[in-house]
């Protein structure tokens, strides 16, 4: 399955895509919002995305509300990858349209339980 993550700290970023790789996932990066945007428009069959919240140029937040307002991404599933101090945001996230959420530090196992939470 082809999932995008999304995270402005290259660690984490590689972290993730190490994680998906091993479970046999074919992994893109983003470095904010915005630039996931442009590697949606560039990429067939994106499956999930994983949405740091905090990040420059374009939040995960806004990035949730912009997915969310374009139906070509209407099957596009979002996880909010967060931080326990970020849980308020969270729920905004949530509501508006953010799929799942996994919390910092998170394991493996973690991410494949949430992957299947969400149907995938
Ligand atoms: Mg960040």
């Amino acid at each position: 399955m082809k999932i995008l993550v999304i995270d402005d700290s290259r660690a984490m970023r590689t972290l993730l895509a190490g994680m998906l790789s091993d479970l046999g996932h074919e992994v893109l990066q983003a470095g904010d919002g915005k630039e996931a945007l442009d590697v949606l428009r560039a990429s067939d069959g994106v499956k999930v995305c994983l949405v740091d919240w905090n990040m420059p140029v374009m939040s995960g937040y806004e990035f949730v509300v912009a997915v969310r307002a374009d139906a070509r991404y209407s099957a596009l599933k979002l996880m909010m990858v967060t931080t326990e101090t970020e849980m308020e945001q969270v729920i905004r996230a949530l509501e508006a349209g953010a799929d799942e959420y996994v919390m910092k530090p998170f394991t493996q196992d973690v991410i494949v339980d949430k992957l299947k939470m969400m149907g995938l």
